[in-house]
């Protein structure tokens, strides 16, 4: 029985039912991929443009593909194209952009608002401080329409600290509810630390290399 194909499955019998699953595929080759679609799997992650193009011209229609990675501007018309959901929404400038881009090509594009808890500054995102106004001014614009919040723990071993961030990104998903009601999607949990994600709400968990293996 093929590796990716057994994960997937253990994974899925551990995740309670409600939780939607996006299988990160980057950097992993399209055989994987196609595997994970045999099984079952129709949500995929990918974090740079050029290769989300590439596998999303070779793979089925039905496949819903997440942008996950940071977007530059210069890629905004490649990803708005391609993807289904955009999850890493992490400034002013790519909000507007995807907008304008979703909008010139008429189009409603469903995205999360990416959200900074973790200790690492080379993690992107909003400011905890600044999602309400950045949500009041998504909700402005024609072009997109927030589905959720999306972020990421800090990576280390300390499950008081990846708790900690699990809570205030939970707290902050309730804050922009506030401002956006349908934005109930949460988007947090990863290979390392999905289940402690579950426990604070997470309705989508982001999982590359417990199914695909090391990148
Ligand atoms: C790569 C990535 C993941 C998946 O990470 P794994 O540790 O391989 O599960 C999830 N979310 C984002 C934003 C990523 O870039």
């Amino acid at each position: 029985m093929p590796a990716v194909s057994n994960n997937l499955r253990a994974i899925l019998g551990q995740l309670p039912p409600a939780v939607g699953l996006v299988a990160v595929s980057k950097f992993h080759p399209l055989e994987q991929l196609r595997e994970a679609y045999d099984a079952g799997q129709r949500r995929f992650g990918e974090s740079r443009a050029d290769e989300l193009a590439m596998k999303a011209a070779a793979m089925p229609d039905d496949v819903v593909w997440h942008f996950i990675g940071h977007l530059q501007t210069n890629k905004v018309r490649r990803v708005v194209t391609c993807a289904s959901v955009i999850e890493s929404i992490d400034s002013e400038r790519v909000l507007r952009a995807v907008s304008v881009e979703a909008e010139r090509i008429g189009r409603c594009m469903d995205i999360f608002l990416q959200a900074h808890v973790a200790a690492e500054e080379t993690k992107t995102g909003f400011l905890p401080e600044e999602i309400p106004a950045v949500a009041g001014l998504a909700a402005s614009l024609k072009g997109v329409r927030v589905v959720g919040l999306m972020g990421m723990a800090s990576n280390t071993d300390d499950e008081n600290r990846i708790n900690a961030d699990f809570a205030v990104l939970a707290e902050l998903s309730r804050e922009l509810q506030r401002v956006i009601p349908s934005a109930t999607e949460l988007s947090m949990g990863m290979s390392g630390d999905w289940p402690l994600a579950v426990a604070h709400g997470a309705t989508l968990v982001r999982i590359g290399s417990a199914i695909f293996g090391p990148r």
